[in-house]
């Protein structure tokens, strides 16, 4: 079991290090700004949509290794999607960043999203690695654009 912790903390170090996805997509269909207190992390969201497919999704922003990282694995989790399944897949997230993990079974479709199952264990990370989800939430709740959180 430790060495499966080594291998999630390898992936979060390196999505940090070397975030996916990380620039601003120029007249976006959906974008949201998303700041959390706590810790300090910033981040804006920016999402392309084909009929109800994600085309593509990005984001910019300034935080921790667990928000950026977060940030990272979202933006490679959900291109592609539609919007039914990404809201499917940050429902599950929240389950297994705030109760732990399920069932296998049940965290299908989260793909790389497990390497968080961890962060339970640290509540003050909690919303370090969810920041990013409810401003893909909020963006995709709005069909006006450039809608900030604040
Ligand atoms: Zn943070």
């Amino acid at each position: 079991m430790s060495d499966l912790g080594d291998l999630y903390q390898n992936m979060i170090l390196d999505h940090n290090k070397s975030p996916r996805n990380r620039r601003a997509i120029n007249d976006p269909d959906h974008c949201a700004e998303g700041y959390n207190a706590l810790c300090g992390d910033r981040v804006t969201v920016y999402i392309d949509v084909d009929g109800d497919v994600i085309k593509d999704v990005s984001f910019e922003g300034s935080g921790c290794a667990i928000s950026t990282a977060s940030a990272s694995l979202m933006t490679e989790t959900l291109k592609g999607k539609t919007l039914d399944e990404a809201k499917e897949i940050f429902q599950s997230f929240h389950h297994l960043i705030t109760e732990g993990p399920v069932e296998t079974n049940d965290a299908s479709g989260l793909g790389k999203l497990v390497v968080f199952s961890g962060v339970c264990r640290y509540p003050a990370r909690v919303k370090c690695a969810t920041l990013v989800w409810h401003t893909v939430n909020a963006a995709l709740d709005n069909n006006t654009k450039k809608i900030s959180t604040e």
